[in-house]
């Protein structure tokens, strides 16, 4: 039996489903997930998209209304399918229900993925996850509307920098079912890419003026605090993106960004351009992503966690 009739015979099974993703959550993740709850819910499934904290650009996406930011601990769910997520750790919250389910799925595209669910449909060469859950749904025999394909078309767009990285024929032929389906592509494109907020604005301000480039320019990096979030009044999630800046200057392989998350703990952002694994120094660091786009989190001060990664970079640039 495939993975795909694994998962058809344990989405039959069931009948309470929850949906959780990753940390963090970027469209691929929240895409991915309204898009299948969609889906499952033709089959007369009831399904929970659990997710503890979605950022307000996201707002637009049919479904979103319905995500749930908590759960009680008495709830029970047949299955537990985790979407986009390489690790269980990267559940964060999720991961105690993930733990909890008497059943569970995987769904990703992280070369990193652990497969860590009962089974686990783990394409690497998809663009997305969101491109995964157009086969998922394919197999259970769900045909995709305007509303599952709106939510997968957001995942697709912003998880390949709107289709530039990872892209396949396929990948198209794809896209052109959604279509079909009655996407309305411009909406999507305003929402994700071209709307923004002044507390997005001015944080993306902050990080560039404090942009270094180091190694001959091969090396930049910017860094952002709590306190500046604050300043901001900035939203989780505010920071998306910030580091592409450094990676689109002209002669730049490596760009890196760094943010406190709380005291003591740095979030980094990896981006490459051209011919650094990225994703190998993630994974040193217990934490993942693809050949040139990799993140991962390190304990320490700004000053520190900034020391070991320029260095980490810098080797490799060898
Ligand atoms: P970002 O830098 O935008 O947070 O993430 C870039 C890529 O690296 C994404 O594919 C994301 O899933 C992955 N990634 C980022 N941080 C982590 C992490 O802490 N653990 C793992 N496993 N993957 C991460
Ligand atoms: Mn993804």
């Amino acid at each position: 039996m495939s993975v795909l009739d694994d998962i058809k015979e344990l989405v039959e099974a069931a009948q309470k489903i929850l949906i959780v993703t990753h940390e963090n959550p970027d469209g691929d993740a929240i895409g991915s997930s309204l898009g299948f709850m969609h889906g499952l819910k033709k089959l007369e499934k009831d399904v929970t998209v659990f997710i503890p904290y979605i950022n307000r650009m996201y707002d637009f996406l049919p479904g979103r209304e319905e995500i749930r930011h908590e759960l009680s601990d008495d709830e029970k769910f047949d299955l537990c399918i985790a979407l986009d997520s390489s690790d269980i750790e990267r559940l964060g919250e999720g991961k105690k229900w993930f733990d909890k389910a008497e059943k569970t799925i995987v769904i990703d595209h992280h070369i990193t993925n652990q497969n860590y669910g009962d089974a686990n449909y783990v394409n690497a060469v998809a663009c997305s996850t969101c491109q995964n859950i157009i086969v998922v749904l394919a197999s259970l025999e769900v045909a995709i509307n305007k509303v599952m394909g709106t939510c997968i078309y957001a995942g697709m767009l912003t998880d390949t920098g709107g289709f530039r990285y990872n892209v396949q024929s396929e990948t198209f032929e794809f896209v052109s079912m959604l279509l079909e389906a009655g996407v309305e592509i411009a909406p999507i494109y305003r929402n994700l890419f071209d709307l923004t907020t002044e507390a997005r604005t001015r944080l993306l301000g902050r990080a560039l003026e404090r942009l270094e480039v180091l190694e001959d320019g091969k090396i930049t990096y910017t860094y952002v605090t709590k306190a500046d979030e604050a300043e901001f009044n900035c939203e989780d999630g505010d920071y998306e993106n910030i580091v592409n800046y450094g990676r689109n200057i002209e002669g730049v392989e490596v760009s890196i960004f760094f943010r406190e998350i709380e005291e003591g703990k740095i979030k980094v952002s990896l981006r490459a351009n051209d011919y650094v694994d990225v994703s190998l120094i993630a994974s040193k660091y217990a934490g993942g992503g693809h050949l040139r786009a990799a993140g991962f989190s390190i304990s320490g001060s700004m000053e520190q966690a900034k020391n070991i990664v320029i260095d980490e970079i810098k080797k490799q640039l060898q």
